[in-house]
């Protein structure tokens, strides 16, 4: 794009241009913009531009804003990018079409069953614990082999891996660790990149960037 006008316009361009050095095709990568805590009212301009694949970190939140959003602007593919609860596991099934946060066995147990109600199989991305930071969401490193197993065995379409690397630290190691990860375990999908690094996630073999702030301005909550 020339002259990008809007923040869409300029996100894509900057796909555009990262896809272009790393010698990727466009069409590899999703753009996922994450609109949490965003209204109805400051998503709709991004419908308009065609945009359709949009992020929520929380169910209820995601059942409040979309359906007549959905109903309003037919082929939009909701992803689900924050950590989920067991007890949420139908509500996730039921509205969104991509998991990003698969990180432990109970999990895989709770969507199983989900899916299975629903008669419905929910491509997700299992989260991985890329920084092995205690605090944060993920399944640990050496547990990986473990919960894809499992995942295999109940049914769930692994779509591939997702992480978000430690704050405040340059991500490309955790990136370049989540690639080959996927690559040993022959998965196609690398939920990675934000905001402030998604064209260096694109570097580094990511299919899905998840970009909240740099279309919709910064959240207030
Ligand atoms: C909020 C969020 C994002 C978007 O972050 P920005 O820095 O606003 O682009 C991406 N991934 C996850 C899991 C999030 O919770």
């Amino acid at each position: 794009m020339e002259n990008p006008e809007t923040p869409l316009e300029q996100v894509r361009a900057n796909i555009a241009k990262a896809c272009k050095v790393a010698r990727r095709e466009p069409d590899d990568v999703t753009l996922v913009a994450v609109s949490k805590t965003h209204p109805a009212e400051a998503i709709e301009p991004l419908l308009r531009q065609r945009q359709r694949a949009f992020g929520e970190n929380r169910v209820q939140e995601a059942q409040a804003k979309w359906p007549a959003l959905l109903e309003a602007y037919p082929g939009v593919e909701l992803h689900l990018v924050g950590q989920l609860q067991s007890n949420k596991a139908d509500d996730a099934v039921a509205l969104f079409d991509v998991i990003h946060s698969l990180d432990r066995p109970s999990l895989v147990k709770a969507l199983a069953r989900a899916m299975n109600r629903a008669g419905k199989r929910v491509p997700c991305f299992v989260q991985v614990n890329i920084g092995s930071e205690e605090q944060k969401g993920g399944c640990p490193i050496g547990e990986l082999p473990q919960l894809l197993k499992r995942a295999d065995e109940a049914d769930i379409p692994v779509a591939g891996l997702m992480c978000i690397p430690p704050l405040e630290i340059e991500p490309t190691p955790f990136f370049a660790l989540l690639d080959k990860l996927a690559r040993d375990h022959g998965l196609d999908g690398r939920s990675m990149g934000m905001s402030s690094d998604y064209e260096t996630a694109i570097m580094l073999g990511a299919t899905h960037v998840r970009v909240g702030t740099a279309l919709f301005g910064t959240r207030s909550t």
